[in-house]
C-alpha cells in the first residue's frame, strides 16, 4: 500500500486543531478542578494527532506502522493498568528516556536516508538538527534512565560527584561543540558518522554524570527538567522529521517543563543553574543534621488520644507526604476530615510543593479521594497560619516539615522552605519508625516538646483515630 490517505489540507487543520486541544490541555493541568477535563482535551488532541499522522502522512509500510503501533498501545496499556501510584514518579522517568531515545534513533535515521538529498544551506541545517536532535536525545535517555534509578530505590539517592565537575561539564560542552563542528564538515564530504557517534557517547555520559549529582532533595527539579528535555528532544525531532505538529507539541511540553522546574527551585530556593551544575543535596556536610547525635526521646501518642485531640480542637492541619502515598490513606484522611468538619472543626490540608514523589503527587492524592479543594491550601498560603493551628497532622511527611532545613546550614536541604507545624499547637507525627525521609536527614521535629509520634502505618492508625471519632 502506497500514498497518504487523507489529503494534506486536512492534515494541515487537523495539526492546527491538534495544537489547539494540547493547549486546552495545559490549561486545564493548572488546575486540580480542571485537570479531568484537560486530561481529555490532550488524549484527543494525541489522538487526532495519531491518526492524521498515521493516514494523512506516511505513505508507505502501513502494516509495520501499525503493529508497531499495536505493540506500542499494549505496553502502555499494561503499564498504566499496573502501576501503583506511588510508582508514578518512576514510569514518568522511564517514559522520558523513551522520547530520548526516539529522537537519537531518529537523528541516526534521518542521517542514513539516502533517499533525501539536501545540497547546500540545507545540508547544513539539516545536519545541525540531527546533531542537535540526538545530543538532546542522548542527554535526556541518559539522564532519565539514572532518574528512574534513583527515584525507584534502584540507585542511591545520594549526589555522586566528581572531583572539578564542574570543569568536566565545560570540558565536554566544549568537545560537543567542536565535534559538531567537524562533523557538519565531514558530513558535507559524505563522512562524518564517526563524528556522531562519539557525541552520542558524549552526551549519554553527560546524561548520567548531570543525574548522579543531583541529591535526593532536589531530584524533582531534575524530574521536571527532564520533562523539559524531554519536550525539546521532540521538538529537535519534528525539525528532522519536517514535522510541524511535532516542532509545536514539543516545544509546549518543553517550555512548561521548564516554567516547572523554574517553579520548583523557587520552591525549594534554589537557584536553577546551581541544581543542574549538581553538588546540593549532598549528604556529605550533614553530620549535624544526620540523625547520629542524641536528639532525646521521641513522645509517642496512640490513636485514641490522636483522636481526642483532634476532636478538641478548633483549628486541625493536615500534612501529607509521600507516606500517605504509600499507605494509600487519602480515603481514611477524607473521612476523618468529614467528621472533624461535621464537629465543627476546622480542618485545612497544607501542601508542599516537593510534598511526594512528583510535582502535585499530594494534589492528585486528595482529588482522588474527593477532598474539597477550598480546604487544600499550598504552602506559601498557610506557613504564617501555623500560630493559630491547634492540631497539625503530619500524615508520612519528612523532609517537608523538618526545621534543620531553616536552622542548619550544613543540612542538605538547607535553604529549603518547610511547613513550620512546630510553631502551633501539638504535632502529631504518622510514620512508622524514626527512619528519615528521601534527603536522609534526621528530623529534630520529632524529639520537640510539642511532638508525639503515632508509629505504624499511617492507613492503620488513622483506621483506628476513625474508629475513634
Ligand atoms: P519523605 O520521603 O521525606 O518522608 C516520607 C516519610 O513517610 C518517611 O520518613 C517514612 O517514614 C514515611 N512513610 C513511608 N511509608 C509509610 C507508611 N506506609 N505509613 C506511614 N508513614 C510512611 O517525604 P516528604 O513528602 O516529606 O518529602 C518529599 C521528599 O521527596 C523531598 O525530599 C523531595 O525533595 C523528594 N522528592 C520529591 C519529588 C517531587 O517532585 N515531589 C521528586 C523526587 C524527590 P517511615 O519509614 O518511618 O514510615
Amino acid at each position: 500500500m502506497s500514498g497518504a490517505l487523507i489529503p494534506s489540507g486536512v492534515v494541515t487543520v487537523a495539526y492546527i486543531g491538534a495544537i489547539v486541544l494540547f493547549i486546552l490541555a495545559l490549561g486545564g493541568l493548572s488546575n486540580p478542578e480542571t485537570a479531568r477535563r484537560g486530561n481529555v482535551y490532550g488524549m484527543t488532541g494525541m489522538g487526532l494527532a495519531l491518526l492524521v499522522t498515521v493516514f494523512g502522512v506516511v505513505t508507505d509500510n502501513y502494516m509495520l506502522l501499525i503493529v508497531a503501533l499495536v505493540i506500542g498501545a499494549i505496553i502502555g496499556l499494561t503499564l498504566a493498568k499496573r502501576v501503583q501510584m506511588t510508582q508514578m514518579p518512576e514510569l514518568v522517568a522511564i517514559l522520558h528516556s523513551l522520547v530520548g531515545m526516539a529522537a537519537v534513533f531518529v537523528g541516526f535515521a534521518s542521517f542514513s536516508d539516502t533517499s533525501v538529498h539536501f545540497t547546500g544551506v540545507e545540508k547544513t541545517i539539516h545536519d545541525i538538527e540531527i546533531y542537535i536532535g540526538i545530543l538532546i536525545g542522548a542527554v535526556t535517555f541518559s539522564g532519565s534512565v539514572i532518574a528512574f534509578g534513583k527515584l525507584s530505590g534502584k540507585i542511591s539517592g545520594n549526589a555522586m560527584l566528581l572531583p572539578a565537575r564542574h570543569w568536566l561539564n565545560l570540558g565536554l560542552l566544549l568537545i560537543t561543540i567542536w565535534i559538531g563542528s567537524s562533523f557538519v564538515e565531514q558530513s558535507a564530504a559524505g563522512g562524518g558518522t564517526l563524528s556522531l557517534l562519539s557525541m552520542t557517547a558524549i552526551a549519554l555520559a553527560f546524561g548520567v554524570h548531570m543525574v548522579m549529582a543531583i541529591g535526593g532533595a532536589d531530584m524533582p527539579v531534575v524530574v521536571s527538567m527532564l520533562n523539559s528535555y524531554s519536550g525539546w528532544a521532540a521538538s529537535a525531532t519534528g525539525f528532522m522529521l519536517s514535522n510541524d505538529l511535532l516542532i509545536v507539541t514539543g516545544a509546549l511540553v518543553g517550555s512548561s517543563g521548564a516554567i516547572l522546574s523554574f517553579i520548583m527551585c523557587r520552591a525549594m530556593n534554589r537557584k536553577f543553574l546551581a541544581v543542574i551544575a549538581g553538588g546540593f543535596g549532598t549528604t556529605s556536610g550533614s553530620a549535624s543534621s544526620g540523625g547520629g547525635e542524641d536528639q532525646g526521646e521521641a513522645v509517642q501518642i496512640d490513636a485514641v488520644a490522636t483522636a481526642e485531640l483532634m476532636k478538641n480542637a478548633k483549628e486541625v492541619m493536615i500534612i501529607p507526604g509521600y507516606g500517605m502515598a504509600v499507605a494509600q490513606a487519602q480515603h481514611i484522611v477524607h473521612e476523618i476530615t468529614r467528621k472533624l468538619r461535621d464537629r465543627g472543626v476546622n480542618v485545612r490540608f497544607g501542601i508542599h510543593p516537593v510534598a511526594g514523589r512528583m510535582p502535585g503527587h499530594m494534589n492528585v492524592l486528595l482529588a482522588e479521594a474527593r477532598v474539597p479543594y477550598d480546604i487544600v491550601f499550598e504552602m506559601d498560603e498557610i506557613n504564617d497560619d501555623f500560630p493559630d493551628v491547634d492540631v497539625s497532622v503530619i500524615i508520612g511527611a519528612n523532609d517537608i516539615v523538618n526545621p534543620s532545613a531553616l536552622t542548619d546550614p550544613d543540612s542538605p536541604i538547607a535553604g529549603m522552605p518547610v511547613l513550620e507545624c512546630w510553631k502551633g499547637g501539638t504535632t502529631i507525627v504518622l510514620k512508622r519508625s524514626m527512619a528519615t525521609g528521601y534527603a536522609g536527614v534526621q528530623n529534630p521535629l520529632f524529639f520537640l516538646d510539642n511532638t508525639q509520634m503515632l508509629f505504624g502505618d499511617a492507613r492503620e492508625s488513622l483506621d483506628k483515630v476513625l474508629g475513634d471519632l
